[in-house]
This record gives structure tokens, C-alpha cells and sequence, in this order.
């Protein structure tokens, strides 16, 4: 008998899968923007209220960060056309580099294309094959994927649970430890205990490293993250890793740190030194938008405030929300059925809220990620909380 060609042989083995998928609820589709990132963007072709950007600082279509877009891609032009260590590397960036290590008060920080680049290249560098990476359990998916490849022994402790981690870190394990932990956890809007965890890992030489993608910005008086909110000292978390593309408005990511631990990076992080350098024109936009995170502080006291609305709103109409004080405020609702019912009421009502499912949280946790942004309006969350209430009856 002659083997299917192969294309077919492909497709064949591919396609049970996405049937199941299909069948449990699970399959995801993609919906089609037009225009720029907001509040009120058009959707697959219509104009709704967007609860799902992680833009919570409204400044990924601002002007200023737009126009310096614009002025840094005449000067630059689009692609930076090689890697940092070949000549993609720019004044615009080395200059966003000393300007985020200065605003997270470490002595160096370096950029990354992509969080996600970020944390596989940090953990690979800094542990290998005899070395230990502990991670919350509700860590980010690329944190654990970095465990993964970095080859250390990857050991999960329950969320949030700093004795478990020092039960783990007690066991006497051999070669380096390296603790990850997110700092605002991003499918349910919690913080890190950050500083029981620094004090655990500092005992027992372990080194903590802070994924803090959706503190920084949104946290802390000057927009400094969990860190600052918390009053940890640089110090305590000698790794600390951000990420552009969500309050910044912009793309990228980068690590703050000791020299050494940069030069390190520099030499050794595969994923930086094995890819294309992030275009100098987003460098230089998000250098404009650093300075309004710093600057505009009333974005976070706005942000503050729609919280403690939807908060009370839930409150008074009995709403499943988990407990976070951040804009990230999901609704448990369990099953995946009853979510996609929920969010598909919601959108018929003009207002989008993306239902998470698993495998990106846990089995029987599905929920819908209500994310706030500066720019929305009081009235926002009102509209929003009246079609919940409906949904929900
Ligand atoms: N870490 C956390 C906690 C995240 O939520 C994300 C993105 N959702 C990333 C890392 C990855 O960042 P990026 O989107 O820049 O790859």
C-alpha cells in the first residue's frame, strides 16, 4: 500500500487534536482589530467596550509616543537589521537601556525583543543541568518553559506559599537555585509575597528573580511595580524583569540588574544574542513613554479608582471576583462552558471580556480576565457591571 502523500500523512496526524479541542470547548480563534489599541476598539468589524488589552496605562495609541515612532523610524528607518552584538544595536536603545536602569534603581538593565525571549534566555544563562529553579505554581507559561529549557531540575511550589518554597529549598539541593516568581500574577491579578520570598531565598543562597510584566507602570507611586508598592530594596531581588508591550504601550522587554549579571546576559542568554534586535524607533517611542509612566502619575490614581469601583459594584451584586487590588480582575466562574456563555452574552451586548481557559489556568478555573485601563471612564465599569448582572441571572 503506498503511504499517503505528505501533506496529508500531516494533516491526518494533526487534525484529532484540534477535533478534540473543538469538542471540550477549547478551541481558540482569533479575532481581527482594525485601528489602534483602546477602550473602544473595532472588533472583527465592530466597534465594542474592550475589557481585555493589556494596555492599562491608555498609552499604546498616545500621541507622543506615536509621534516619536514616527520621527525615530525616519531616522532609523524599520529594522534594526541585525542582532544587539552584530550592528543592530542603536543609540536609541543603549539610551532606553540606561534610562529603565536608572527608573528600577539597578546599575544596568538590557533589552530583550520579547518577554517571553526575556525569561527563556535569563534562565538558561543562569542555571543548567545539577541546578534548581523553584516557581510559583500560577507562574507565567514562558517562566516555566524557561525552566524547561535552561535543563535544571524545575520544582513547583503551591501559589503564593513561601513555606513550601523553604520546605523545598530546604532539601538540601546541590548547584545554584534560582527562584521565579511573577510579581502581579497574570491570569489572576494577585501580587508575589516578594519580600517573605526574598528573605527564604536569601537564606538558603537561592537567587529571586521578579517577572514583573504587569507591575511595572501600573504599581507603586512612581510606576516602579510590585517592588515599589511593596517596599522591597533592589537589592532583595537582584533579577528583575519587565516587559514593554503592556503598560509601556509599546513592544519588548528588558532585565534590571548588577553589571555582571548584564554582562552575563550579554555573553550567554541565547535569546538575545541569536536574534534580531527590537527596532530602534520602538526603543525610542517607548523612552517617550517611560517618562509619561513616570510622570502621569493621576493614570495609576484613575486606574486605583475603577478598581475599587467594579470592586464595590461586584461586591453589592454578589459577583465572583478573585481577591487582587490590581487592574486585572477576573470573574471565577469554573466551567468552560458557562464562560463562553457569559462572554458571548457580554459581546452581543457590545462589550468584549476574554474568557481564559485551560490550559492557561488551571482545570475547572475558567474565567473571564476583565483587565482595566486609565482610559476608561467610571461609566465603562458601570456599563460593564449592568451586563454582567444580566449575563450572570
Ligand atoms: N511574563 C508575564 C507574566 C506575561 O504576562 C507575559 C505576557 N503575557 C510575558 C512574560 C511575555 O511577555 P511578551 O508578551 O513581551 O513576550
Amino acid at each position: 500500500m503506498s503511504r499517503p502523500n505528505p501533506r496529508e500523512d500531516l494533516d491526518s496526524t494533526l487534525s484529532p487534536e484540534l477535533t478534540r479541542r473543538a469538542q471540550a470547548d477549547l478551541y481558540r480563534r482569533r479575532v481581527v482589530m482594525a485601528g489602534p489599541q483602546g477602550i473602544e476598539p473595532v472588533i472583527d468589524g465592530r466597534r465594542c467596550l474592550s475589557f481585555c488589552s493589556n494596555d492599562y496605562l491608555g498609552l499604546a495609541n498616545h500621541p507622543e509616543v506615536v509621534t516619536a515612532f514616527q520621527r525615530a523610524a525616519t531616522e532609523y528607518g524599520v529594522g534594526s537589521g541585525a542582532s544587539h552584538l552584530v550592528t543592530g544595536h542603536s543609540r536609541a536603545h543603549l539610551a532606553l537601556e540606561e534610562e529603565l536602569a536608572h527608573f528600577t534603581g539597578r546599575e544596568r538593565a538590557l533589552l530583550f525583543s520579547t518577554g517571553y525571549m526575556a525569561n527563556l534566555g535569563i534562565a538558561a544563562a543562569l542555571t543548567g543541568r545539577g541546578d534548581n529553579v523553584y516557581e510559583d505554581r500560577l507562574n507565567h507559561a514562558s517562566l516555566v518553559d524557561a525552566a524547561l529549557l535552561s535543563r535544571a531540575r524545575l520544582r513547583r511550589y503551591p501559589h503564593r506559599d513561601v513555606q513550601a518554597l523553604e520546605g523545598l529549598l530546604g532539601s538540601g539541593p546541590q548547584g545554584r537555585q534560582l527562584v521565579l516568581t511573577d510579581g502581579v500574577f497574570s491570569m489572576d491579578g494577585d501580587t508575589a509575597p516578594v519580600s517573605a520570598l526574598a528573605s527564604v531565598a536569601s537564606a538558603h543562597g537561592a537567587w529571586l528573580m521578579v517577572d514583573d510584566a504587569h507591575g511595572l507602570g501600573v504599581l507603586g507611586d512612581t510606576g516602579g511595580g510590585t517592588l515599589e508598592a511593596q517596599g522591597i530594596d533592589p537589592t532583595q531581588v537582584p533579577i528583575l524583569m519587565g516587559t514593554l508591550g503592556k503598560a509601556f504601550g509599546t513592544f519588548g522587554a528588558f532585565v534590571a540588574g548588577s553589571a555582571v549579571l548584564i554582562e552575563t546576559l550579554i555573553q550567554q542568554a541565547r535569546s538575545y544574542v541569536y536574534t534580531t534586535a527590537l527596532p530602534p524607533a520602538i526603543a525610542q517611542a517607548t523612552r517617550v513613554s517611560l517618562t509619561l509612566v513616570q510622570s502621569q502619575s493621576w493614570r495609576r490614581e484613575r486606574l486605583s479608582a475603577l478598581v475599587r469601583r467594579l470592586r464595590d459594584a461586584a461586591r453589592q451584586l454578589g459577583l465572583p471576583l478573585l481577591d487582587s487590588e490590581t487592574p486585572i480582575q477576573p470573574l471565577m466562574l469554573g466551567d468552560v462552558g458557562r464562560t463562553l456563555n457569559v462572554a458571548e452574552a457580554l459581546r452581543q451586548s457590545g462589550i468584549f471580556v476574554t474568557p481564559i481557559r485551560p490550559p492557561t489556568v488551571p482545570e475547572g478555573s475558567a474565567r473571564l480576565r476583565i483587565a482595566l485601563s486609565a482610559a476608561h471612564q467610571p461609566q465603562h465599569v458601570d456599563r460593564l457591571m449592568t451586563a454582567l448582572a444580566d449575563a450572570l441571572k
